[in-house]
């Protein structure tokens, strides 16, 4: 493919491994009878719980609602109970609040034919509540409340609507097949956004290693008669984060600590954009998401379409089980991903995946010294000097590792990716933020 754009700084080229599922159509998950929603799915406040437990629940339904300006509601996912209110952990480490609820009566959505809105002749304010009753947050991995995102700032303009379809973490193929199977609703949804933030020029990035995809949206905009430019992009990691996507499209940086829009342009992910299609047309809330079941301990890695609140074991089961007892399983990529121990932690609004791994797949190698090879900082993209973080972090010195730029890091695990001693840098730059943000709140 020619003429393919990308980023320049740093970055990396993992094993895709995409092909355990990207053959597999989006397929219906098998609704389990408990789901556990958790309260906290988005970045910034959780949500209040309107719900107490014997309250019968439809599927749909307001259960937790927004707190503030950074917030989401959430939705049942499915009809039932609520059996309790109860405190879990998330797949990031984090515990959180969540409406435990046992399925029962009847769907309210499930099988039904499903009747269109027109949304030609409503204001952007108008959708903007839409979106923001529906819950929809960004589903790229950010949970970004999306109203928050199309509400621009006072004397901001967007020139450019960026949709990020570059799925580069290694094994996800959900997006890849959102896009396949789903380009005309896509295609709506953008058009939905671009009538909120008005842009002068829409355009989409999508790998090369997804040259169906390409296709498939160029035809879709043909059909819908709608200005998209179709980007295609050289394979990099990780080239689906927004800077370095921007960078490789409209040849613009983010300056450090700000957002795209300082740059006349918002990025929204192509599952986000479906979801607002369907929020908006079909009056559905998010309580779905496409996700990506895969790795080399799963007997039949699959792309599932699965209700939030189900637990990560049910979707392992229906995936055929493990082929072997996975050294780890991850929830979303490799890259970025986190390692669960416990195989009932529920899917929330950011699962993009659950990988099991085999010990092949993930390098075992003992941790040793730093040999100053200066692999990590080549592979950085944000053109950071990650070994000499890492120690400022390692020795609780984190003013020093803030003053070089520890809060921007990305926490991509490039760094980590390439390290010849196993240094685990980005776990290390993950304890740094964070104890840099306590540090601030306590102050
Ligand atoms: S994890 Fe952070 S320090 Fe490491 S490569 Fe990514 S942005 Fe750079
Ligand atoms: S890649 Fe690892 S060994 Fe090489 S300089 Fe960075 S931290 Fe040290």
């Amino acid at each position: 493919m020619k003429g393919l754009k990308t980023f320049k700084m740093g970055g990396v080229h993992p094993p895709g491994k995409k092909y355990l599922s990207e053959n597999k159509p989006i397929k219906n998950a098998v609704i389990s009878n408990l789901s556990v929603v958790a309260l906290s799915q988005q970045l910034g406040s959780p949500s209040e719980c309107i719900v107490k437990p014997g309250d019968e629940v439809r599927e749909g339904m307001l259960i937790g609602k927004s707190t503030g300006f950074i917030s989401a509601n959430i939705h049942s996912p499915v009809p039932g109970t609520v059996k309790e209110i109860s405190d879990i952990y998330l797949a990031n480490g984090m515990t959180s609040r969540a409406v435990v609820i046992e399925m029962e009566g009847e769907f309210d959505r499930l099988g039904k034919e499903e009747s269109k809105t027109s949304w030609d002749n409503l204001s952007s304010k108008e959708l903007i509540e839409i979106i923001d009753s529906s819950g929809i947050v960004g589903l790229g991995g950010a949970t970004f409340p999306a109203n928050v995102k199309f509400s621009l700032p006072k004397g901001k303009k967007a020139e450019y609507l960026v949709i990020n379809g570059v799925e580069c973490e290694p094994y996800l193929t959900a997006d890849h097949h959102l896009m396949i199977e789903k380009s005309d609703q896509i295609i709506e949804g953008i058009k939905i956004i671009a009538s909120i933030i008005k842009p002068e020029k829409l355009a989409i990035g999508i790998e090369a290693n997804k040259p169906d995809a390409i296709e498939v949206m160029k035809e879709a905009a043909l059909r819908a008669d709608l200005s998209l430019d179709v980007v295609g992009l050289e394979v990099k990691y990780p080239q689906g984060d927004e800077k370095q996507l921007l960078k490789a499209i409209t040849n613009r940086e983010v300056p450090s600590g700000a957002l795209p829009i300082e740059i006349g342009c918002v990025v929204s992910n192509v599952g986000t954009v479906h979801a607002i299609y369907e929020a908006v047309v079909l009056g559905k809330p998010l309580i779905e998401r496409v996700v990506t079941v895969s790795g080399g301990a799963i007997k039949n890695p699959q792309n599932l379409k699965v209700r939030i609140g189900t637990p990560i074991s049910s979707l392992i089961e229906e995936c055929g089980g493990f082929t072997e007892k996975p050294v780890k399983v991850v929830v979303g990529g490799p890259m970025m991903g986190f390692t669960i121990y416990d195989l009932d932690t529920p899917v929330t609004k950011g699962t993009s995946g659950v990988l099991a791994l085999t010990s092949k797949e993930v390098k075992g190698a003992a941790q040793t010294a730093c040999i100053s090879c200066g692999r990590c900082i080549a592979a950085c993209p944000m053109g950071l000097n990650p070994t000499t973080l890492f120690k400022y972090i390692d020795h609780t010195d984190y003013d020093s590792a803030e003053s070089i730029g520890l809060m921007d890091c990305k926490e991509c695990g490039s760094c980590g990716y390439v390290c010849l001693a196993r240094i685990p840098l980005v776990q290390g730059m993950r304890l740094g933020k964070g104890m840099l943000r306590a540090k601030k709140v306590k102050a």
